[in-house]
């Protein structure tokens, strides 16, 4: 039996489809971020990141790295064990402290990743709740669908964020029928927010749980980065917040933050807890210094906002086909998987500009686009040379531009 030919026709089904992913090798350069060096076939090159999802540029922060680097040498490298068997450590103990108090809940637990968290979390909520029903909505991550799927009860899937729709299924399923909603409340492809507010009472009138990513928002939203639940005053309303270390706090693991009994359960339930190592000291220190940082520091929250603001002016008054989003989110519609790879290779070869292309399945076909996502420390220069790239690159490839508007500055 010729085993490779299964591998090499699901290889070239990708090729087909332009969906065959290549990944750059890039080394940032801590403190000079987005700069970096890519690694490319023909040597190395100086490059400008601009799809990072380490949104604040903490990853690099001075604090950040010293934590880390103080706690390895201090306890050494890994945990070395599972949360039962000897890898509970104090690092640990202190980060999951600091995520329930930055969420304003009793308890937190953190797991390998913020895709574990959800996979794992969700999946243990709904198989504790006899009969539950999960209504998910229609754009959630891969992450929530699958804890979904693991979780084998019903669900149901609403139209995204439209609450209307919602409501009608909550009525439908009757007021005994226990009920959790999960949904994110910042979707990073579009950048577009959830109605948390109006999900919250529809929760509240027909009782069910809710259950929140904001995996793109800690860190960047609310007076202390506690996402957008706490920007718009309802942290208190949501059953369970879930959140990464690894974007806007720079580090690596993921969590859910929710009442005592609840995190107690998944902690006693989860397989995807229980059964693996505990993250390393040097992480949990650092992570708890950048949310502590990012608790008081409003600087790179504004400035993040301020650059995400320019970038988008700056690129629709070049008349680039910038799509509508409220949030940090710049998304750039390319509309087809051919001409998104390729403009992407050009500006990395060409201009030394770094920016993956979002293709099927991570966004709908048809819908595929370059997704910027500036920093605090895009300066006013880069995002100038930007536009002038992506001009350059959209005539080349006879990407449609959008008449010109007036010059925002
Ligand atoms: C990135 C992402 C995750 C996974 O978080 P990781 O910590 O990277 O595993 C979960 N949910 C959403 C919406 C994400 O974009």
């Amino acid at each position: 039996m010729d085993y490779s030919q299964f591998f090499n026709s699901a290889l070239a089904r990708l090729h087909d489809e332009r969906r065959y992913r290549v990944f750059a090798d890039l080394e940032r350069i801590a403190g000079r971020f987005p700069h970096a060096t890519w690694h490319s076939p023909k040597g190395q090159r100086n490059v400008v990141i601009w799809c990072s999802n380490d949104y604040l540029g903490m990853g690099q922060h001075p604090k950040v790295v010293g934590a880390m680097v103080e706690t390895a040498t201090r306890v050494g490298t890994g945990a070395g064990g599972t949360r039962n068997i000897a890898g509970t450590h104090h690092p640990l103990v202190q980060l999951e402290a600091e995520l329930a108090d930055l969420h304003g809940k009793q308890a937190s637990l953190l797991f390998t990743s913020g895709y574990v968290s959800n996979q794992t979390g969700i999946s243990t909520i709904a198989k504790l709740i006899p009969n539950c029903l999960i209504l998910s909505d229609a754009l959630n991550h891969n992450s929530m669908i699958e804890g979904v799927r693991q979780a084998g009860c019903e669900r149901q899937i609403f139209r995204h964020n439209d609450v209307a729709h919602l409501e009608e299924l909550l009525i439908a399923a009757g007021p005994d029928r226990p009920k959790l909603i999960a949904c994110e409340s910042l979707y990073s492809m579009d950048g577009d927010v959830a109605p948390l507010a109006e999900i919250c009472d529809l929760a509240e009138k027909y009782g069910a749980m809710t259950y929140v990513d904001e995996v793109h928002a800690v860190g960047m939203y609310g007076p202390r980065g506690g996402g957008i639940a706490e920007r718009d005053g309802v942290m208190h309303r949501i059953d369970v917040l879930e959140g990464t270390l690894a974007k806007a706090f720079g580090c690596l693991g993921g969590y859910i933050a929710g009442n005592a009994e609840i995190i107690d359960a998944v902690r006693s339930y989860a397989p995807g807890f229980i059964f693996t190592t505990a993250l390393p000291p040097a992480i949990c220190s650092a992570a708890t210094a950048a949310i502590r940082h990012l608790k008081t520091s409003s600087w790179e929250r504004e400035r993040h906002q301020d650059r995400a603001a320019r970038t988008k002016a700056i690129l629709t008054a070049a008349g680039l086909p910038v799509m509508s989003s409220e949030t940090h989110i710049v998304p750039l519609f390319v509309g087809d998987p051919e001409k998104c790879k390729r403009a992407s290779d050009m500006l990395l070869e060409e201009h030394g500009i770094y920016i993956q292309p979002i293709n099927y399945p991570t966004v709908a076909k048809g819908s595929e686009r370059l997704r910027i996502t500036p920093s605090p420390y895009h300066e006013d220069g880069l995002i100038d040379a930007l536009a002038d790239a992506l001009l350059q690159v959209w005539e080349r490839l006879g990407l449609p531009l959008q008449k010109k508007q007036q010059a925002a500055e």
